[in-house]
C-alpha cells in the first residue's frame, strides 16, 4: 500500500489549522496599517500622530511609527505596576551559588525609578550611550529599564568579554557611562569585571562615570571621582522619581553589537516603537504567554535573545519569568532540571547548543526531576538538528510537548519564522522553523534571484519591512546596506542559507558564508553535522569547507564523542561511511577530526571560521567573542596529530 503522506498533501492529514495561520498571515501583509494599529493598542503611546508605516527610498526602505511617541520602560513596568500586576513576580532571580530573590513588577518599578534617577543625576540625558558589562543578576535588567526610562541609549556587553572587545565597543558607541560589578560567578569561580572595565578605559575617551555593582565582593580599585558603587548612587533617591521620557517610535533604544561569529561585530541599532510592538507580539503568539506561566529563556542577556526574551517581552507582556544565573552544569548537569521543577517553569526557551550540551551530559539527569509543569518547548540560535530535536521533544517534553523552533538574528529584533501556537497550532517538523510570522514576508530565491521551487536550496530574503527591524548600524550606514540589501536590491538579504519543502514549510540550513561548494554542489554545513550527529557516537560536529584544486571545496568535520566513545581510526571510518550511506559519496568529509570541544560565541555558537582558518592555516582573525580559548588549542592539536595520518585513513577508507 502506498504510503498515505505520499497520496495525501500533509495539510489535509494533520493540518486543519495551517489555514488559519495563513489567513492571518494574508491579512498583516494585505493591510499592515490596519493590522499594526489593533497590535498596538494593546501598548502605551503618548502621542499618536502620523502614519504607522512610512516608506522610505533607500534601505532599509520603511520606517514605523516615526511621529508617535512611547517609552519601552513605561509600556514594561509603570503600565503594570499600577494595576493587579504590582504584586505578581516579575522575576524569580537564582543565583549560581544558591542563592535566591523572588522580584515583583512593583519592587522592580521601584527599582528601576531609583537607578534611572541615579542615572539622570549623573548627567545622563534623552540619546545618551550607556555601557552595560554585568552578569546576569537583577541589576542588568534594571540598568537596561533605567537608561531606557530616560530615553537615553544602551550597549549591553557580555560580562566576560576581553578589554579590548569592551573598549571596541565603548569606542565605537562613544558610551558616557559604564555600569559593570567587582565581578560575576562561573563555575563556583569569581570572574573579575570591574579590572577589565579599568583596562578597557585606558583606550577609550568617552567614558565619565563607572558605576559598580557588588556582586562577587572580591578585591577591586575605585578611582575617585569617577566610579561610584551602585548602592551609593540609588541611596540617595527615595523619591523624585524621573517620569518615563515619551520619544518618537524611531528613536534608538538600544545598540547590540552582533555576536561576531563571522567576523568584525556590528553594532545594530533598535527603533523603540516598531522594536517594542514586535517583541511584545511575538511573545504573545509563539510562546502563547498568559498570566500562570512561568516562562525561562535560558538565554544570557548580553545576547539579542536575552535583551527580547527575557527582558522585554515577558515584562512587555506582564509575564513572570526566571532568571538564571550562572552555568548550566554547576554544580551538577542537572542544575536547569532542578529549577524548572523548583519555580514549575512552563516554558523554556533555549539554543541547540545547550541541548546538544544536555544529551551529552545524559537524560538521566532530568529523569531525577518533576518537568511535569512544561507545557512549551523553544530554541533559537542555530539550526536544530533533528537529533537534538528529538532528545529535547523526548526527555525535556515527555513527548508531549510542542517546540518552537525559531528563527530570527539580532538585526531582525524578534522572531520571524516559528510555529506560532498564540494563533494555531500545526504539525511539527523536527528541524524546521515552519512558517513566517504575520508581517513577515519571507522567501527563498535562488542565485539569480528567482523564487526557488519546492526542495530547492537557496538564499532567505525578507521582501518587506516589519515593525522589528534594525534601523541602521550605528555609525556605518554603508555597511548597513552593503551587507543587508545589496544582494538582492531592494530585499532584506539575512544572510542564511533555507528550503521550502512541499507543505511550504522553511528549513534553515545554515549560514551562507558557510555553505559548502564541492564539486559543482552546494551543501549547507548544517545537513553533513546533522547526518553525523544522527550517528550514535557523535554530540556535536562543526563541518568546514576546505580548498581543493579539483573540487573546489572538501568537507572537513570536527568531532565531540558522546561519553563512553573513543576516538580510533575505525570510529573515522565509520562515520566516513555513514555519512557516505544517509548524503551520498559526493558529502563524504575528507578529515574527521576529534576534539573534545568546539570553539563557540559566548552565546554558545560553533565558530566554524575558527577551525576553518586553522585548516587553511590562515590567520585566526577576531576572537574577542570566543567563549573558551583553548578549544582552539584542542582543534588545532586534533589538526596537527592527523595531518599526518590523513594519507594513511583515506587510503584505507
Ligand atoms: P554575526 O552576525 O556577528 O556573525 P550571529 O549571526 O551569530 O553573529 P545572531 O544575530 O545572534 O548573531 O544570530 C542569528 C543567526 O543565527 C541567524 O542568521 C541564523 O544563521 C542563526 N539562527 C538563529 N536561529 C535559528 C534557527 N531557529 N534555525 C536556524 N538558524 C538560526
Ligand atoms: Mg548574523
Amino acid at each position: 500500500m502506498a504510503n498515505l503522506g505520499e497520496v495525501l498533501p500533509t495539510d489535509d492529514v494533520v493540518n486543519p489549522n495551517i489555514e488559519i495561520l495563513q489567513s492571518v498571515h494574508s491579512k498583516s501583509l494585505d493591510s499592515p496599517e490596519k493590522f499594526w494599529a489593533n497590535v498596538a493598542e494593546d501598548l502605551y503611546w503618548s502621542e499618536k500622530s502620523g502614519p504607522i508605516f512610512e516608506k522610505l527610498e533607500k534601505p532599509p526602505f520603511g520606517r514605523w511609527f516615526s511621529r508617535w511617541k512611547t517609552n519601552i520602560c513605561y509600556n514594561s513596568l509603570d503600565r503594570h505596576a499600577t494595576t493587579w500586576r504590582k504584586n505578581k513576580i516579575a522575576y524569580y532571580w537564582e543565583g549560581e551559588d544558591g542563592t535566591s530573590r523572588a522580584i515583583t513588577f512593583g519592587q522592580l518599578f521601584r527599582e528601576v525609578c531609583k537607578f534611572a534617577a541615579a542615572l539622570r543625576r549623573l548627567g545622563v540625558k534623552k540619546g545618551d550611550r550607556v555601557t552595560i558589562y554585568l552578569p546576569m543578576i537583577p541589576e542588568l535588567p534594571v540598568a537596561m529599564l533605567a537608561t531606557l526610562r530616560l530615553g537615553a541609549i544602551h550597549s549591553v556587553i557580555f560580562a566576560g568579554f576581553t578589554a579590548q572587545a569592551v573598549a571596541d565597543r565603548v569606542n565605537d558607541s562613544a558610551s558616557k557611562i559604564i555600569i559593570t560589578s567587582d565581578g560575576a560567578y562561573r563555575r563556583g569561580k569569581v570572574i573579575k569585571l570591574k579590572p577589565v572595565v579599568d583596562e578597557a578605559l585606558k583606550q577609550t575617551t568617552s567614558v565619565e562615570r563607572v558605576i559598580v555593582v557588588k556582586r562577587a565582593g572580591n578585591d577591586i580599585s575605585m578611582e575617585e571621582g569617577r566610579d561610584i558603587w551602585y548602592d551609593d548612587a540609588i541611596r540617595e533617591q527615595q523619591s523624585d522619581f524621573p517620569s518615563a521620557e515619551m520619544v518618537e517610535g524611531i528613536h534608538p533604544s538600544y545598540i547590540l553589537y552582533t555576536s561576531g561569529t563571522t567576523g568584525k561585530p556590528k553594532g545594530a541599532t533598535h527603533s523603540s516603537g516598531g522594536y517594542m510592538l514586535w517583541v511584545y507580539y511575538t511573545q504573545k503568539v509563539v510562546f502563547d504567554v498568559n498570566d500562570q506561566d512561568v516562562y525561562w529563556c535560558a538565554a544570557d542577556i548580553g545576547w539579542v535573545t536575552g535583551h527580547s526574551y527575557i527582558v522585554y517581552g515577558p515584562l512587555l507582556t506582564g509575564t513572570t519569568s526566571v532568571l538564571y544565573e550562572g552555568a548550566p552544569d554547576f554544580p551538577h548537569p542537572g542544575r536547569w532540571w532542578q529549577i524548572i521543577e523548583k519555580y514549575g517553569v512552563t516554558i523554556l526557551y533555549t539554543s541547540p547548543t545547550a541541548i546538544r550540551s544536555h544529551m551529552k551530559f545524559g537524560e538521566e539527569w532530568a529523569r531525577k526531576h518533576d518537568l511535569s509543569s512544561i507545557r512549551l518547548l523553544g530554541t533559537v540560535g542555530e539550526p536544530i538538528n533533528p537529533e537534538a530535536w528529538k532528545w529535547y521533544f523526548s526527555n525535556i517534553g515527555r513527548g508531549m510537548t510542542p517546540i518552537v523552533d525559531t528563527w530570527w538574528q539580532t538585526e531582525t529584533g524578534g522572531i520571524m519564522i516559528s510555529p506560532q501556537p498564540g494563533i494555531s497550532m500545526i504539525a511539527l517538523k523536527p528541524g524546521s522553523a515552519t512558517f513566517p510570522l504575520p508581517g513577515v514576508d519571507a522567501e527563498v530565491l535562488t542565485e539569480s534571484g528567482e523564487k526557488a521551487r519546492p526542495m530547492e536550496k537557496g538564499y532567505l530574503v525578507i521582501k518587506k519591512p516589519w515593525p522589528g527591524q534594525f534601523m541602521t548600524l550605528w555609525n556605518d550606514p554603508e555597511r548597513f546596506s552593503s551587507v543587508y540589501f545589496s544582494k538582492y536590491p531592494g530585499l532584506y538579504y539575512p544572510g542564511d542559507y533555507a528550503l521550502k519543502d512541499r507543505d511550504g514549510y522553511f528549513w534553515l540550513l545554515g549560514r551562507a558564508d558557510e555553505v559548502l561548494k564541492v564539486a559543482g554542489h552546494r551543501i549547507g554545513t548544517i545537513e553533513l553535522e546533522d547526518a553525523l550527529i544522527s550517528h550514535a557516537s557523535v554530540a556535536e560536529s562543526a563541518v568546514i569547507g576546505k580548498s581543493d584544486a579539483i573540487k573546489m571545496q572538501v568537507p572537513v568535520a570536527f568531532v565531540v564523542l558522546r561519553p563512553g566513545f573513543k576516538a580510533s581510526k575505525e570510529l573515522r571510518i565509520e562515520l566516513l561511511n555513514h555519512i557516505r550511506n544517509t548524503i551520498g559519496p559526493i558529502a563524504v568529509p575528507d578529515a574527521i577530526y576529534f576534539v573534545d570541544k568546539l570553539p563557540k560565541t559566548r552565546s554558545g555558537k560553533i565558530m566554524r571560521r575558527v577551525v576553518g582558518a586553522l585548516v587553511e592555516e590562515r590567520p585566526i582573525g577576531d576572537v574577542t567573542t570566543l567563549e573558551d580559548e583553548s578549544s582552539v588549542d584542542d582543534a588545532r592539536r586534533a589538526y596537527e596529530e592527523l595531518k599526518n595520518e590523513i594519507e594513511a585513513y583515506r587510503d584505507e577508507s
